[in-house]
C-alpha cells in the first residue's frame, strides 16, 4: 500500500481495517489457547481510551497520572512482599528483564559479563544479552523444568553478572528454587533477578485458591528485582509490564537523567522514552476493580481447569504431559505423532497453540472456557489417532 494522496472517508478506513483484521485471532472466540496474554476487561478499555493521550515519557505534563503509576508500583510491591519496593511500568516482560540487566551492569564496574540463567529463560534475556554484549550461560533444567541450582553455582565466577531466576517458565509453567539461587546470590554478592512476567499474578493466590505454591518474591532473601506484568495474568491490557526493585536506591541505579522535559530536570527508568500513561491507568484500574479476592477467584478457576486439562490430556494414547502443572500453564509431548506435523494440522483447524523444542504449551486462561478445551480435546484425539472419548 502506497501513502495515501487523499485522505479515505471514515467509511473506506473501516472497511479496509475490518477486512484485514477479519485474518486476527480474538481471545474470546475460543481457539487462543496458546498466549499469556489476557483480554482485559470493557471498564478498563474504557479507562484506556478516555485518557490516551497521557504521556508518561514526560511525567511533568501528567504528574497525576504519575502519582498513580506510583500507586500501582507500590500496590504490586506490597503483593510481591515489599512495600518499599520501587520501579516503573515497562512495555511488557521483555522491557522488564532489559532493565534488571541493565541495572546489573551499573552496579558493577562493567568487567563482568556474564549472566546465569536456565535453558527455559524467555528469550527476552537472550535479545538482551546480544544487544548488552553480555555472555548468556544456560544452566540444564532438572526433570520438573526449574533451573538445577548446582550447575548453576558451578558456573559462578568473578565474569558472572547476575543470576535470573523464573518464577513461572514460559514453556512449562515451573518455578525455580529461587530461595536456593537467592542464597548462591547473597553468598558471592550477586544481582539477582526474578522472572515473574507471568507467575508474579499466580503465584500469590496460588494458596488462598487452593493450591500450594512456592516463595519466589522479596520475602525471598537475595532478592534484588522482579519484573510482572498485569498484561498477562494482571487482566491488564498492552502495553502492561513492570519492573520492581527491592529499593529505591536500586531503582534508581539504571535512571537516565534527562533535564528539558515539561517538569524540569527529570529521570527515565525505562527503555523507552514516550510512553502511554493510558495503559499504565488501565492496568491499575484493573487491579483495584479486582482486588486480592478477584484473582484468587481468577487463579482458581484457571487451576481447576488446567489441572483437569493435564488428567484428561494424560488419557489420550499418545500424549503425555510434561508435568503436573504448577500454575495455569499446561505442556504435553506427542509420542506418537511428528510434532510439526500435529502442530501443523492444530493450526489448520484453527487452534493456537504454541510448540517448543519437543513439547506443546496450552495457557489456560481465563478466556478459555470448558467447552473450548473439550473441543480440542476431541481435535487432538483425532489427530493423533485416539479417537474414542
Ligand atoms: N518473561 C516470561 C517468563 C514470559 O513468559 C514472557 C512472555 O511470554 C516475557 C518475559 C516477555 O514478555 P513480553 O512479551 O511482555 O515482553
Amino acid at each position: 500500500m502506497r501513502f495515501p494522496k487523499r485522505p479515505y472517508s471514515r467509511f473506506k478506513t473501516a472497511l479496509h481495517l475490518k477486512k484485514a483484521l477479519k485474518k486476527d485471532l480474538a481471545f474470546r472466540n475460543g481457539t487462543v489457547i496458546g498466549s499469556m496474554c489476557s483480554a482485559p476487561s470493557r471498564y478498563a478499555v474504557r479507562i484506556f481510551s478516555k485518557y490516551i493521550g497521557k504521556n508518561l515519557g514526560d511525567p511533568g505534563l501528567c504528574p497525576g497520572t504519575a502519582e498513580i503509576e506510583q500507586e500501582a508500583v507500590h500496590m504490586l510491591g506490597s503483593l510481591l512482599g515489599n512495600p518499599d519496593a520501587d520501579g516503573v511500568f515497562t512495555t511488557g516482560g521483555t522491557e522488564a528483564n532489559f532493565l534488571a540487566l541493565l541495572t546489573a551492569i551499573k552496579m558493577t564496574d562493567g568487567t563482568r559479563r556474564e549472566i546465569i540463567l536456565s535453558d527455559c529463560a524467555h528469550f527476552s534475556f537472550f535479545k538482551a544479552a546480544e544487544m548488552m554484549s553480555l555472555r548468556p550461560i544456560t544452566i540444564p533444567h532438572n526433570a520438573d523444568y526449574s533451573i538445577n541450582v548446582g550447575a548453576a553455582a558451578e558456573k559462578i565466577s568473578d565474569r558472572t553478572l547476575a543470576l535470573i531466576g523464573i518464577a513461572g517458565t514460559t514453556g512449562t509453567g515451573s518455578v525455580d528454587d529461587i530461595p536456593a539461587l537467592g542464597k548462591l546470590a547473597e553468598k558471592h554478592n550477586l544481582y539477582f533477578h526474578v522472572d515473574a512476567a507471568f507467575g508474579g499474578f499466580v503465584l500469590p493466590f496460588l494458596k488462598k485458591a487452593g493450591y500450594p505454591s512456592k516463595p519466589f518474591d522479596f520475602t525471598v532473601d537475595g532478592v534484588s528485582s522482579i519484573t510482572i506484568d498485569p498484561h498477562k495474568m494482571g487482566q491488564g491490557l498492552t502495553p502492561g509490564g513492570c519492573i520492581l526493585y527491592k529499593s529505591r536506591e536500586l531503582a534508581d541505579r539504571a535512571a537516565f537523567p534527562v533535564s528539558y522535559l515539561a517538569g524540569g530536570k527529570t529521570k527515565h527508568r525505562t527503555l523507552v522514552g514516550t510512553r502511554s500513561g493510558a495503559a499504565v491507568l488501565a492496568n491499575w484500574t484493573q487491579m483495584v476493580c479486582l482486588g486480592e479476592e478477584g484473582y484468587v477467584r481468577i487463579v482458581r478457576k484457571c487451576m481447576d481447569l488446567s489441572v483437569s486439562l493435564a488428567r484428561r490430556l494424560d488419557t489420550i494414547d499418545g500424549i503425555r504431559c510434561v508435568k503436573i502443572p504448577e500454575i495455569n500453564v499446561v505442556a504435553f509431548r506427542s509420542l506418537k505423532t511428528d510434532p510439526e506435523r500435529l502442530s501443523r494440522k492444530l493450526r489448520e483447524a484453527g487452534w493456537a497453540v504454541s510448540l517448543f523444542d519437543d513439547y506443546f504449551r496450552i495457557v489456560v486462561m481465563p478466556y478459555v472456557t470448558e467447552r473450548t478445551l473439550r473441543r480440542f480435546l476431541k481435535d487432538l484425539k483425532s489427530f493423533t489417532g485416539d479417537s474414542h472419548e
